[in-house]
Order: structure tokens, then sequence, then C-alpha cells
């Protein structure tokens, strides 16, 4: 008698033991039913084992016929699972993101002429084959073009006038042609392509590191890449931060391959989600292009995995599996024996020291093609050139927009930060206006007239009288967010068009689009933008580039803030100079010997990287160390303290393993839970993951409260 161990798509453990009716064949990744308590509920078979005879168990119900999980993807899933401390279950159902794409497509009725003219015609009958088509349609659209009803269509069709067919809701997506478009490539280009078209070809696991500075043409690099792995029916997903998902980005496939990929993100409708989820599961959508949460889409004949902007934070997810996109495509590729592409102008330096040790193919476009070059990057000391009193742009930002708005081209101005003001105080009483539930200042949206909280979402209306003292009109912004910052570029330029573009200032896709058009075509002078408009975009008339607060992402206690200020000024001065005009940076800063900073203004990247990385080493940090963090949260601050402290106690001893804290961060109280963490720092060749398996183990989480471990954080809010 064989037992059948079954994952349920939810936060438990472990698998669950079922015995398998003698009538009954299942395979590993099959989808089964089988009883919890009273209901019946869909898992995967996780694994087969010999019935021990020991125990009485439920047995499996029935067996989905839809396509099993392959082993690879089961495989995947216990990797995620163990590597960042989650149940696999969980893991599984980021998996199954529709139920419903198990299930072959839905089908509905199309109509078309039958070429026969039945003897009894009505001017609705004719009206149809007029102006109905174009056909098959369904009834309702033929309707809807020719005036009539749609029940004239269906009995038009039972008189014999028309044909009815059963067409799958959810049709294939368009083919890519591997040799459909294709730039002219320059032979630094082809060197690189040649070199990532070598590796795909391998069919093995490798890792490539596509390494070239902002504007080089990694992106035409990469696509022939994906060429080389759409052969022979193979799959290429190609994964980018989530804003990058813009239709521009998308045309760019369909001119290289002829045909739109599939997108996948968060947002997806469900009839999308489904459709894609299953073209996927079937391999017949052979390029996905998504967010992070793609990587788990089961597909069987993936031979590349490209993540563009490794670098990006977005790749990390945050809530529920907390995990690492880019650092999870490279288990996937290993798992399932086939190529990733780490592309950026400025790789993380996890990235680069596996690069440098060999361990990553290094493939480095050191320049843009043609006679584009890279934007020059200036300091301006904020003590040497202090903007007027209550301004925050200094006047070599000024002198430097005026400029290339008097020669007809653009200026950007680069503020990381929403809204009119970060900070609310009352000028009677002192008090700063404070999110309700939450420790976080409420932000300033002049635009809409109301006040924010960032993290959670809350917002109110602007109001009259301070909350605290009840004294009116004594609530004063403090500091600058892009809609201040644009209202003091208008009274600098009264004459020249300004937009925002950040992501209140951004609705649909089609905004999007349309505004990226708005200044490609040159219809804005002055772009002031947030990180939005950092990824991806290229500006033809973009000349010069002003970053209002070069110091913003070096505050807080992340270690890696110099590395992400570094990243992020690149990309941002990068958006300067793309076509044949020659482009500028300038940084107002108030740190101008930062390393970060410095570096930047030399133009000299190997010099940052060398200094960052000999203090890691030194500190033993990531890429020399590893971190892990706990966050608990909970309902009560004191007790939230005290489970803390309780959780540390309970630590393993082990070489090489340093805890720090309990302590309560930044954001103490969020959406009314009080939090605390704690931070696990080791030794390389700790294995973390185990550990903290080991830890928490031994915990047992009070009710109300929430034990979260995360796996190489990004945040420490
Ligand atoms: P990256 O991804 O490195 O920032 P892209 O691939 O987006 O660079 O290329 C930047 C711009 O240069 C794009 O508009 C692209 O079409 C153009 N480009 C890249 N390579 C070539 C080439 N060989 N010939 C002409 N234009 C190119």
């Amino acid at each position: 008698m064989k037992n059948a161990q079954v994952l349920f798509p939810v936060n438990v453990p472990t698998a669950f033991d079922y015995r398998l009716p003698a009538d009954m064949t299942v395979q590993r990744g099959d989808f089964v039913f089988a009883p919890i308590g009273k209901q019946m509920k869909l898992g995967v078979v996780w694994d087969i084992v010999d019935d021990d005879g020991q125990r009485t168990l439920k047995e499996i119900a029935g067996v989905k016929a839809t396509q099993p999980l392959s082993a690879e993807m089961l495989k995947f899933i216990s990797w995620t699972a163990r590597y960042n401390c989650v149940s696999p279950g969980l893991v599984l159902r980021m998996v199954i993101r529709s139920y419903k794409a198990l299930d072959p497509s839905p089908v509905v009725t199309h109509f078309s002429p039958s070429g026969i003219l039945p003897a009894k015609m009505s001017p609705a009958r004719a009206a149809i084959l007029e102006r109905g088509g174009p056909f098959p349609a369904r009834a309702s659209e033929i309707a809807e073009r020719a005036g009539v009803s749609a029940g004239v269509v269906r009995s038009f069709e039972k008189a014999g006038g028309m044909r009815a067919q059963s067409l799958a809701v959810d049709g294939p997506f368009g083919a890519p042609d591997a040799a459909y478009g294709g730039m002219a490539l320059t032979p630094a280009q082809r060197n690189a392509s040649d070199d990532l078209i070598y590796q795909v070809a391998q069919k093995d696991f490798n890792v490539s590191l596509l390494d070239g500075v902002t504007g080089s043409g990694k992106t035409e690099v990469y696509f022939e890449a994906v060429a080389e792995a759409l052969k022979d029916g193979g799959q290429a997903l190609i994964l980018v931060p989530e804003i990058a998902l813009t239709q521009a980005g998308m045309s760019r496939f369909k001119t290289r391959f002829g045909a739109e990929p599939a997108p996948w993100h968060s947002q997806l409708p469900d009839a999308q989600r489904r459709r894609i989820w299953r073209e996927a599961a079937q391999g017949r959508a052979q390029l996905v292009v998504g967010a992070r949460s793609a990587l788990y889409l089961p597909f069987p004949n993936l031979r590349l995995i490209v993540v563009d902007e490794e670098h990006d934070t977005s790749y990390k997810q945050e809530e529920g599996v907390i995990y690492n996109a880019r650092d999870m495509a490279v288990v996937r590729a290993k798992i399932a024996k086939h190529s990733v592409v780490l592309a950026s102008a400025t790789p993380s330096l996890e990235s680069l020291v596996n690069a440098r040790s060999g361990r990553y193919a290094h493939v480095v476009l050191p320049e843009r093609p043609g006679a584009v070059t890279l934007p020059e990057i200036k300091l301006v000391d904020l003590k040497d050139h202090p903007p007027e009193k209550g301004d925050y742009i200094s006047a070599p930002l000024i002198d430097a927009a005026r400029q290339v708005l008097a020669r007809g081209e653009q200026a950007m101005l680069y503020l990381n930060r929403r809204g009119y003001a970060p900070l609310i105080i009352c000028r009677n009483c002192g008090e700063k206006l404070k999110s309700p539930d939450t420790d976080s200042w409420l932000v300033e949206h002049r635009a809409t007239g109301r006040v924010m909280c960032h993290k959670t979402g809350f917002s109110m209306r602007m109001p009259k009288a301070c909350p605290d003292c009840k004294a009116e009109d004594t609530l004063v912004p403090v500091g600058p967010g892009v809609e201040r910052v644009a209202e003091e570029a208008a009274r600098h330029f009264p004459e020249a068009k300004i937009e925002i573009f950040s992501s209140d200032t951004s609705g649909s896709p089609a905004d999007i689009a349309a505004r990226m058009a708005r200044m490609e075509q040159g219809e804005i002078d002055i772009l002031v933008g947030t990180q939005m408009v950092v990824k991806g975009h290229n500006f033809p008339h973009l000349t010069f580039v002003g970053v209002v607060d070069g110091d913003l992402s070096l505050a807080g206690g992340d270690p890696r803030a110099g590395e992400r200020t570094y990243q992020t000024l690149v990309q941002v001065a990068g958006r300067a100079g793309r076509a044949d005009k020659p482009g500028h940076a300038l940084i107002q800063t108030h740190q101008p010997e930062h390393e970060a900073l410095a570096a930047l203004a030399a133009g000299d990247r190997e010099r940052f990287i060398s200094a960052e990385l000999a203090l890691r080493e030194a500190l033993l940090l990531p890429p020399y160390g590893k971190l892990a963090a706990i966050i608990i949260s909970g309902p009560d601050k004191v007790k939230a303290a005290a489970f803390a402290k309780k959780v540390v106690s309970l630590a393993p001893r082990t070489d090489g393993v340093e805890i720090l804290g309990p302590s309560e961060p930044p954001i103490g109280r969020l959406r009314g839970m009080y939090r605390q963490r704690i931070l696990i720092q080791s030794e390389d060749t700790v294995n973390l993951s185990k550990y903290m398996l080991t830890w928490r183990g031994r915990i047992k989480t009070p009710n109300k409260y929430k034990f979260h471990i995360d796996i190489d954080p990004q945040s420490f809010m």
C-alpha cells in the first residue's frame, strides 16, 4: 500500500499523509482533491511513500485532470521555502496563482455567415451580413455593429444563415520570431551578445552578469540571448522592476520579436492571469515579461531568465513570503539547468563579487553606441551654494536648467519624495502631524488638498487647525517634495512647461505612456520626478538632470545606503544625453566628501566599489558575511518587547553568529501593531537559513503576535 503526502497551498509546516485508493495511480506533482476536516481541498502530491500500516489515514478523493507540476518545480518550491524559512505551502500558493488556470480555457460561441441565405430574410438579418463583421464574432458584438438584438443573430443561425463555432476565450499568445527584427549591433555589443548566446546554447546552468553603462544597449544585447533561448520552442522569462512594465517596454519586444510578450504582474485581472498561467504552463507562451512573481510560473521549457536592473530593490518581496527574486532566479536556473542573465548599469556588489570570482561570467559594455557620451556628473556643495531662504534649488541648478531650455532641450529635477512636503509642523505648539496608527509623519499633498501616510496609505483632508493645540492656520510645510520643487521651478521659469512624474501623478499605464510620449516629443520642458523616472525611459532631448537632494538615501541604518545612493544617482544621471546631445548632471549635497558621492563626481566606479567592498569585508557584511532579521509585531508594546527578548534568549548557540537586538525599529508602530527587530549577522560559511529554522523551531508565537524571518534583509525600517 502507498501513501501520498499532499501539500496544500496554505501556511502549514508540512505536507499531510493520505492513503492512495488501490485503483488510483498518482505521480509527484499531480493535483489531487483530499479531505481536510469536512472540506475537500486541492493540493499537490509532494511525495509518495510506503504505508507503514500504523495509522488510519483518510483517502485521496480524486485526481484533477490537468498537467502536474514538474519535479523541477517541486524542488524549486522546496528550496525557496527552506532558504527563506517559510512553509512550502506558502510558496505553493505563489505558484498556483489561479485555480481556473488548471482547467481548459472556457469557450464562447462565435458566429459567422454560413453562405446560405434562408428563405426568410428580414432587414435585421440583412444588416447582420452587411455590418455585423468582422466574423467570427460573439452574438453581442455582431448585434451591436449591426444595430440589432443578439437574439436576431441566434435565430438567424437556427435558420441556417449563420454558422456557430466554439472558440477558446483564452487564445494563445503570438509566437515570437527569433529572427524578426533586431538592430545592427556595434562590435562591442556583438561580442557581448555572442558571449550570452554561447552561454544559453550550453543548455546548462550558468549565470552572466551583463554589466553595461546606462544606454549601452543592454536590452538589445540580451534580446539576442532571448532569441537563442526561443529556438526549438524554448521559453524565456524577462524579469523587470514592476514600474518598468510599460507599453513602451512591451513594444520594444514587439519590434524585435514580431509579437508582444505575455505580461505578468501582481495587478493582473483574473482572466489574464489564468490565460498567461495556462499558456506558460503548457509551454505555449514562449516569452513572458514580468515582475518578480513571474518567477514562480510553472514553465516546462525554460531556457533563460533575464533579470533586468538586477540591483533594483523591487525584486525583494517584503510581505508574505519574503524572498529576493534575483537570488531565487539563480536557484531556479541551477535546478532546471539553464542560463540566467543579470543586467545592470550599476550591478549589486553581490553580483560583482560573484563575477570577479569567476562564478558568474562577466560581460561588459563600457560605452554607449555611436558618438553618444555618458553624462558628466558634478556635485554642488550646498555649503557653498545655499538656495535662497525657503527654497531648495541652488543657483548652479537654475543656471544649468536655463541654459538647456535656451537651447530648446529639456531638464529634469529629481527628488525621491512624493507630495508637497514630507512633514507638517504647527508653528504654535511645535507638534508634527502623525499618522494615527503608525510611526510615520503625514505628508502634505497639495495637489489633492490632503495629507497622507506613505507607509499605510491613510489619508485625510489637510486640517485647518492643529489637531493638538487647535490653533487655526498655524500648520506649515517643512522640507520639499516634488510638488514643492515644481512650484519653485515654475517661479524661476514662468514660461516653461513643467510636469510632475510620481506614483501620485501617474495613473493608468496609458497615462504613464502619454506622459512619457509628451516628454519624448519635447512637449515638456522640465520634468520633476521621483524614482518613477529612473527606470528604463529614454528621453532624446533631455540633457540636464538636477538632483535636489543627493543625501536623501544616505540616511538611515541600512548597510547598503551608500551602494543604493550610488546606484540611484548613476541611473538618474544616465537619463541625460541619450541621443546625439551630450548631457550632464548636478547633484546637490551636504556631504560632498561621502565616498559614494565623491566617486560619482570623479566618474570612478572602481574607487567606490573597492572602498565599499573593503568596508563590507571589515564589518563582515554581505557579500562577505550574511544577514537575517526577525521582525516581531503585536498589539501591546511591552509584551512585544518581552516576546522579542524571549526569542533572543532561545537563540541556538553557534560560532560565527552574532545577534543584535532586539530593538525598536524606525517604524516602531505599523497599522497599530508594535514592532521589534532582531538582526542576525553571520560568517559566510554558516548556513544561516538552517540556523534560523532551528531557532524558529523553539519559538511559540503568542496569539495575535507575528514572527517573521527575513533572509538577507534589504529594508531595515
Ligand atoms: P540600456 O538597456 O543599456 O540602458 P538600451 O538597450 O535601452 O540600453 O539602449 C539605449 C538606446 O540606444 C535605445 O534607444 C536603443 O534603441 C539604442 N541603441 C542601442 N544599441 C544600438 C545600436 N547598435 N544602434 C542604434 N541604436 C542603438
